[in-house]
């Protein structure tokens, strides 16, 4: 009889718990499901106002179809927050006239910073895609050590130069030539600084102490990413972009994606164009890194000038591969001599990479930045000879027209979609 009534407390207290515990666990998701609706509204609201530069609060309702209440107070939400600001009045249609808001455009930074052997640009962008500080750094990096005492100065600077305010800054990112591993934040292996599993995350948590996520780009893809949110025309999807510079790299943007591969991709500058080439530093022979870019132009020049070829250049000491580009479209008989052979070997890698992906448009960026329509011009020819006759109809050529500040524009544009403008609540 005992243990009956026992049995029959703990059946009740059981199932009474159980019912407590379930409104509770109802209750918190109701929460959470009310405080992610909240989020996504808050968000999407925002992201309407950084599409549409200045929008009033009677737009924002017929837009996200919120209701006029719910607009204010997330309006409202948004100015004390800081991230967004009452522009001006606009004009009265009968009643009070409207508040008109926009981005407050330094709500928040970006530290950005391109790596190249040469050294580093570092620059800071704010929420309206301005960039408002940069400096270069001309220490060349060649190791693991020079890569990080550079990253060091580049933050250091930024911060004591332009913003000291260490809560303003949204995040780090930093591109770098190489194979990436974007899911670890690690350069797996880069030939032209001669580093190999290099955890960027762990180098900035050394450098700043504070927590800020570090985003790392291979050059190719930070400079695309630029190109394609803030220059081209939204019909095109599939775009490769083909960075001559130190070397030649390459990155692909697919149905509107940038496409990422886990252990890195897109070598072009170790595509072997010539088996009996120069050797190149990653140890093969002949391949378009070796043969294309600044030092295989400046070693080339160096040769005519010595086998007397005509040139207005009597030194190549500080010559830079824009120089010899700039020198042979306008017709200098040396540096015209190494632009045609480099055209020629750049055009069959390009012509090759047309025929395995059919792209819609080539960006021809780092030194033929700005480079004019006689560039495009040649490099049609060479590369349209080698193409299937219907990809090269389908396929544009242009020079990039943002030049290496697309780079900064790309990376901070990823950040800022990752921190303030994010959709997805963590
Ligand atoms: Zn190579």
């Amino acid at each position: 009889m005992k243990d009956l009534k026992a049995k029959v407390l703990y059946n009740i207290l059981k199932t009474w718990f159980s019912s407590k515990e379930r409104k509770r666990v109802e209750k918190l998701s109701r929460k959470a499901d009310k405080d992610t609706i909240k989020f996504l509204n808050r968000q999407s609201v925002l992201n309407i106002i950084r599409k549409r530069e200045e929008i009033s609060r009677t737009d924002l309702t017929n837009e996200t179809r919120l209701s006029p209440t719910t607009i204010s107070a997330i309006t409202s939400d948004l100015v004390k927050m800081n991230l967004v600001r009452e522009i001006r009045v606009g004009e009265s249609s009968g009643g009070r006239p409207p508040v008109i808001f926009g981005i407050n455009p330094n709500a928040a930074y970006c530290i950005a910073i391109r790596i190249t052997p040469k050294g580093a640009l570092v620059t800071i962008v704010n929420t309206s895609f301005k960039i408002l500080y940069r400096k270069e750094i001309g220490t060349p990096i060649y190791n693991e050590i020079t890569l990080k005492d550079t990253l060091k100065a580049s933050i250091t600077h930024a911060l004591e130069d332009f913003c000291e305010d260490i809560d303003l800054i949204s995040g780090i990112a930093v591109s770098i030539p190489g194979l990436i591993d974007y899911e670890n934040s690690t350069v797996i292996f880069c030939s032209s600084l001669h580093i190999e599993n290099f955890n960027l995350q762990e180098i900035i948590n050394e450098i700043m102490p504070s927590n800020k996520k570090a985003y790392i780009f291979k050059d190719a893809d930070a400079l695309l990413l630029g190109e394609y949110s803030f220059d081209l025309d939204a019909a095109y999807k599939n775009v490769i972009y083909i960075l001559i510079e130190n070397g030649v790299g390459m990155s692909y943007i697919h149905s509107g994606k940038l496409f990422k591969l886990p252990q890195g991709g897109f070598e072009l500058g170790h595509m072997t164009i010539d088996p009996t080439g120069p050797l190149c530093r990653c140890g093969n022979k002949g391949c378009l890194d070796a043969m294309v870019s600044e030092d295989p132009a400046i070693k080339r020049l160096k040769e005519l000038l010595e086998e007397g070829s005509i040139s207005s250049v009597k030194e190549v000491k500080g010559l830079r591969y824009e120089d010899i580009i700039e020198l042979g479209v306008q017709g200098d008989q040396a540096c015209s001599t190494v632009l045609q052979e480099q055209f020629y070997l750049l055009g069959i890698g390009i012509a090759n990479i047309i025929n395995i992906f059919n792209p819609q448009l080539i960006i021809l960026g780092g030194a033929f930045s700005h480079s004019g329509d006689e560039i495009v011009k040649q490099m049609k020819q060479i590369v349209f000879s080698k193409t299937l006759k219907t990809f090269s109809e389908n396929t544009q050529i242009y020079v990039s027209r943002l030049g290496r500040d697309s780079s900064f524009l790309g990376m901070s544009k990823t950040v800022f979609e990752d921190s303030i403008f994010k959709m997805i609540k963590n």
